[in-house]
């Protein structure tokens, strides 16, 4: 049987971390590219990139990467996202497509936008799959696998060229789904960034704890604690620049979570064990709902996306449908 042909010609990655490394990893296993050219701010990513063998070429700037490409990805924290748009706008190939992997979806199109001439397909993308580990060793093919993958094009976008990006994360093996930014940024708020705030703060909290010794947080860590200092391990620039590119939403939902935590405060302190059961019975049927639709499973840590899971075979031919 012969192999399908790649979705897009060439693929330029600009920053390959944990993210930019496993799209390049899994790009090339399931051979939906012909061929990857990256580059990476410092020269000793560059270095690593070059040595791991992740693309075909390594470059030493953005404007050489773009040179030429198909589709280009755009995997860096997302503060800096528009000012790498501006280097590289005036370099893209007529009928390109640029995406990235921001984390948050509004500021993304607010800043690279501008950038991009006319006749380049703008398709910002957020894979929601990651681990708390950074830089291009991280990275693993079967990163996507089962997870989803959230497009947020522009209203004016062409279909064409969304589908074909959508054919590209199914590849690597994500489930898609189209949504307006904004609406992005609000869900995720509640589904990532306020979990990712919640665990900062409680890991720091407990590291200033007076009269329990950091020997003993360590020592009795699986007490649930351990968890969130998995989750408060993450890249400090990259969740720096999300919330501060997310600001809004955050706020807006945080408000809500202290008013909810004031209400659960006040259960503890008059000794309210009905409003406190039913509050967990509530979050416990939401567990349950999770595990239902395949997001989780009640083995623990599975959620952690595993180096060694293999990349599901391709559902279907995936070349058929890039233009249509
Ligand atoms: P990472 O492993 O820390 O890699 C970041 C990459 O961006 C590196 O190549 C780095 O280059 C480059 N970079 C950093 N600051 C830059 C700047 N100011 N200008 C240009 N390049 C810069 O990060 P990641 O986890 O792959 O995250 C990349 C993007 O994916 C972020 O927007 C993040 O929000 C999003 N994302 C992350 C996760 C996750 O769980 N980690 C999940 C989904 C989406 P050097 O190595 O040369 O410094």
């Amino acid at each position: 049987m012969s192999s399908p042909s790649p979705l897009f010609d060439r693929l330029a990655l600009i920053g390959v971390g944990l993210i930019g490394s496993s799209i390049a990893r899994a790009a090339r296993a399931q051979g939906v590219v012909r061929e990857i050219v990256a580059t990476a701010r410092s020269a000793a990513t560059r270095r690593r990139l070059a040595e791991l063998g992740l693309a075909d070429r390594v470059v030493d700037t953005n404007a050489a990467a773009v040179d030429g490409a198909d589709l280009v990805i755009v995997c860096i924290p997302v503060g800096a996202c528009g000012a790498v748009a501006a280097k590289i706008g005036p370099h893209l190939k007529h009928g390109a497509t640029v995406s990235d992997a921001g984390s948050v979806k509004a500021a993304v199109l607010r800043d690279m936008a501008p950038h991009l001439p006319d006749g380049v397909h703008f398709v910002p993308a957020h894979p929601v799959a990651g681990t708390e580990h950074s830089g291009p060793d991280a990275g693993f093919a079967s990163l996507f696998v089962g997870r989803w993958c959230i497009l947020t094009p522009p209203e004016e976008a062409d279909p064409a060229a969304v589908e074909r990006l959508a054919a590209f994360w199914r590849a690597l093996g994500a489930n898609v789904e189209s949504m307006p930014a904004v609406h992005h940024d609000l869900v995720l708020a509640i589904t990532s960034h306020l979990p990712h705030l919640i665990a900062y703060t409680i890991v720091g909290t407990a590291d200033e704890l007076a009269e329990v010794t950091r020997s003993e947080v360590l020592k009795f860590s699986a007490g649930g604690f351990r968890d969130f200092t998995r989750i408060a391990a993450s890249d400090p620039t990259m969740w720096r620049d999300v919330f501060l590119a997310n600001k809004d939403a955050v706020l807006e939902m945080l408000g809500t979570f202290n008013e909810d935590l004031s209400r659960l405060t006040r259960a503890i302190r008059r000794g309210d064990g009905e409003a406190l059961f039913d509050h967990f019975t509530r979050t416990r049927a939401i567990r349950r709902g999770i595990v239902e639709i395949g997001q989780d499973s009640p083995a623990p840590d599975f959620g952690r996306p595993h180096p060694d899971l293999p990349i599901a075979p391709l559902p279907r031919p995936y070349a058929a449908s890039d233009d249509g």
